[in-house]
Order: structure tokens, then sequence, then C-alpha cells
């Protein structure tokens, strides 16, 4: 351990697992001059700030069409939708994911099927094939933890069982696998901008991409009652529109991303220089450890192979908040949503020893210090 450490923790710091009050104030006259400058023109839905964000994003991505929409759920069902997924239709994706990327399915009235991870914490490609079917129509791989998943062989998977693929790419925003962007692999790609994902705007926010132009021009339908560019209402829809001054925030936001995803591989390094040789504890992969994987670190999910509850307790008295994702639980083990016990090995382990350290771009490499030290100091390794 650095000595500065040692001297800097003899107190005790506090370190939150997430600290909402950072995501405004870091930033605060920014946002001021944002805000003020789209509510003196009153452009407040569908206006010129949702489009410049829609192209500027379509940019970064390297993809035809982006659409935005009311939120991240919403993105992955449009998305389905506009595939034609239709009722009684299976969609494999991870019991490791939000409640979100099932209740999508379920809100067309498809059948959600849950499928066990890998080592890496995602969709394990062996198990979407043990499940597939006649009846399966869609594979939703979720890019979880700002980390895409290794698409050859899902991709694979997909063509040779004529499945759709929607990524759910909620956490997955700027994320790469062999250099090409998470959302980008199947016919649709989902975002969130929920205010703790690594592009947040402040409220909810989503968008559908994806590089087919039937499927952009139905969602953009959907997304606002059926209505086109002229006002005219060609099909059904729904209201699901992207904000404008949420547009306007995240337009703004996506000039300093890079610099946001820079900062979190930061503290990503900074957490596997300091804990790599503590046997009890499985890290994700390092910013350069694999070529393959461009990561953001939407979060860092540790698996702890000793005393993990004790740990955490530890860490709380000393001021470091973790979390376990989605309360502890994969979706397969919620017997309220009605799930069918399901063996999914790797999964139930996981959810037995992970936890999720303090990780986003407003956290200081001070603070990661002090989280280091403290797990140190709980497993007497100095
Ligand atoms: C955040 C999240 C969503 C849902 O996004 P909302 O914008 O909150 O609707 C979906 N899937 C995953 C994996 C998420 O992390």
């Amino acid at each position: 351990m650095k000595d500065h450490a040692t001297q800097a923790f003899a107190s005790k710091m506090k370190v939150p697992f997430f600290d909402y009050t950072r995501v405004y104030a870091s930033e605060g006259p920014r946002y001021d001059a944002v805000l003020k400058d789209v509510l003196y023109r009153s452009d407040f839905i569908m206006r010129q700030d949702l489009l410049a964000f829609e192209k500027e994003l379509a940019q970064y991505i390297g993809v035809r069409h982006v659409i935005g929409v009311a939120n991240g759920t919403d993105a992955i069902w449009l998305a389905l939708l506009a595939g034609g997924i239709k009722p009684g239709d299976e969609v494999i994706m991870p019991s490791h994911t939000y409640v979100a990327t099932a209740g999508a399915a379920r809100t067309i009235g498809a059948i959600p099927v849950l499928v066990d991870c890998g080592d890496d914490h995602l969709i394990d490609p062996k198990s979407v094939n043990s499940v597939v079917s006649t009846t399966s129509k869609a594979l939703i791989p979720v890019q979880l933890n700002g980390r895409t998943a290794k698409m050859d062989p899902l991709m694979d998977i997909a063509r040779q069982n004529n499945l759709i693929i929607v990524e759910d790419s909620a956490q997955g925003l700027g994320s790469r696998y062999k250099g090409r962007m998470a959302g980008t692999f199947g016919l649709a790609g989902t975002y969130s901008f929920f205010p703790a994902k690594v592009l947040g705007c402040f409220g909810d926010g989503g968008a559908v991409v994806t590089d087919n132009d039937n499927v952009a021009e139905k969602i953009r339908l959907l997304r606002d009652h059926g209505r086109d560019e002229k006002g005219n209402i060609r099909c059904w829809g729904f209201n699901s529109r992207l904000d404008n001054i949420q547009a306007a925030i995240l337009f703004e936001k996506l000039k300093t991303f890079d610099r946001d995803i820079s900062q979190r591989r930061k503290i990503a390094k900074l957490y596997h220089e300091g804990l790599s040789d503590i046997h009890s504890l499985l890290l994700p992969a390092a910013p350069e450890e694999e070529p393959d994987h461009f990561d953001t670190y939407q979060n860092f999910e540790v698996e702890v192979t000793e005393s993990r509850d004790e740990l955490r307790e530890f860490l709380a008295n000393e001021g470091v908040g973790t979390i376990v994702q989605w309360g502890g639980k994969a979706l397969h083990q919620m017997k309220e949503l009605g799930f069918k016990e399901k063996n999914l090995p790797r999964t139930d382990l996981l959810f037995q020893r992970a936890i999720m350290l303090p990780m986003n771009q407003y956290l200081s490499e001070i603070e990661a210090e002090y989280v280091i030290y403290k797990i140190r100091e709980f497993y007497d390794v100095q």
C-alpha cells in the first residue's frame, strides 16, 4: 500500500455507493446555461434539441438512426415491437439483468426465457443454446456493467435460429467489443439515460439505435401516437417521447462523455492495482487487460469468495457504500414474478458472492484509495 494512503486515512471518510447530489452540483453552472436557454426558447416537446442530440449520438455510436424515447425500458419493448415480436413469442435474456428487460418483453405479451451468465457476468451463449427452440423469436444480450458481451457466438446462434437481436445496452453505452459499440450488433440496441447511468439526464430518458430504416421509422411513429412528421396519424401508437429539455442536457453531457468514461477507467485501474493481490476477490477485467474489450465501468461488480456479507458490513461501518445488483436477486430468484424454479448455477453462485464497489465519474481518486485501504484492512493485508 502506498504511504500517502496510510497517512490520509487515519480518520473516517464517507464514500456513498452513488451520491445523487453530485450529478448536478459537479457542474451546475454548465447545466444552468443549457436549461435557461431551452426554457427561454420554450422548446418543450419534440424540438430542435432532441433532433440535435439524436444526430450527435448517432454520429458518436456510428449508427444510422437514434430515436429518443421516454426511458430505457420503453426503448426495449418499442424495439421488440418494431422488430415484429408478437404476444406469445419467447424472448431469451440473461437472468442477471434488471427486471426492466423482462418487464419490457411482458409489456408486449412476449415471454421472457431466462438463461445463465458466464464468468464475465454476461449472458452465456451455451445457456442460450440449451433453451432456444422454434418458439424463440428474439435474443436480448444485456451489456451489463459497462461491458459488451462477446457477440460473435451470440450472433451465430441468432442467425441459425432466426432470432432478432435487441441489445439491452442500458449499461453499455460507449463500451465496445472488437472495436464495435454496444447497441450496434443486432437489429436494434437500447440505452437508458437514468441519472446514475454513465450518460445520465436529470430524470428519465432512453433511446433506440438501429441501422434499419424500417425499424427506425416504425419507432418514430410508435413513440409519438403514430404521428408522422407532417402530423398525420399513420398507425396506433403510444406516448414515449424523450423530453426536449432532457435531450438538451444530454447533448451537453455528450461533449464530455469520453472524459467521464476515462475517469471511471482510472478508478477501475486503481481498484485493480490496489486489490488484485487479495485472493478472496475476483475483479472484473482491468481497463487494458483484454484487447477485444473497451469497458466503461458502469459498475464495478466484484465476486467475494470469502465473508462477503461481513465485508459489506465492515465497509458500511467505515462509511463505504456497496450494493448487490438488483437488490440481491437475479430474475429467476424472484418468485413474485411467477418464474419457475430454474437451474442457473453460475448466476446463483454470482449472487452469493457479488458486491459492487463505488464506481462513477464523480468519485475521486482519494475516495477510491480509501475504499481500497479499508478492504485491505478487512482482509488484514497491508
Ligand atoms: C437502467 C436499466 C434499464 C432500464 O432503464 P430505465 O431508463 O430506468 O427504464 C434496463 N436494463 C438495464 C440492464 C438497466 O440497467
